[in-house]
């Protein structure tokens, strides 16, 4: 199947483009956003898991631009929360919550957890639709652990309280490049990005 001119990245997350465009930078392809489209589209994500969230985004952009569309939904699970927030990352502290209400959530719920039981995953799970609903999943994940207390300024969502053992900070400290090396989301492109290679050879 030949590589289109130009792909949709299905997503509304500023940081989110932001971090899969430098990551696909380098393809041949015309990478443009919902900015593009004339009426504003938030699908709903309505499946129980990141996989089926991530193919109702990728689908709703693609019938809507009518260009190949790539979506990620991602997840933060702890262990010790028997793997939530998970799929409901977004909207953990309610309908409407900040960023900083989810944080403050999860260390309340963590509160007198020590340290070695603090252990975390990012799952980013990316979905590309192309021509007749054709799809390809990647998915990539990122081990962690949560803090004690929020430290840092970058990034967005939980990056503030998810600390990398391999960058040696959260992810709110870290540059966004250090970032996207480890993270779940780099993860989960780099092999997009890979699979779209492999198309244009
Ligand atoms: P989404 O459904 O893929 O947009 O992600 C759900 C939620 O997971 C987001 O609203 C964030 O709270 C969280 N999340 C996803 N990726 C990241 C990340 O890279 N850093 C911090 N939080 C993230």
């Amino acid at each position: 199947m030949p590589l289109p001119r130009r792909l949709i990245l299905a997503t509304n997350n500023p940081h989110k483009i932001a971090e899969i465009r430098a990551i696909m930078h380098d393809l041949p392809i015309e990478i443009v956003d919902a900015s593009t489209l004339d009426n504003p589209l938030d699908p709903e994500e309505t499946a129980a898991t990141l996989e089926e969230n991530a193919l109702i985004k990728a689908r709703a952009f693609r019938k809507a631009s009518g260009f190949w569309a790539l979506a990620d939904d991602s997840g933060l699970e702890i262990d010790a929360l028997g793997g939530e927030p998970g799929v409901y990352s977004a909207r953990f502290a309610g309908p409407g919550c900040s960023f900083a209400d989810n944080n403050a959530k999860v260390l309340r719920l963590l509160d007198g957890v020590p340290e070695a039981r603090r252990t975390a995953r990012f799952r980013c799970v990316a979905a590309l639709v192309m021509d007749d609903d054709q799809s390809h999943l990647s998915e990539g994940r990122v081990e962690g652990v949560i803090t004690f207390e929020p430290k840092g300024r970058d990034g967005f969502g939980y990056d503030p309280i998810f600390f990398s053992p391999e960058l040696g900070c959260t992810f709110a400290e870290a540059t966004p490049e250090a970032k996207n090396d480890v993270s779940h989301r780099g993860r989960a492109f780099r092999a997009a990005a890979t699979f779209l290679k492999s198309l244009s050879e």
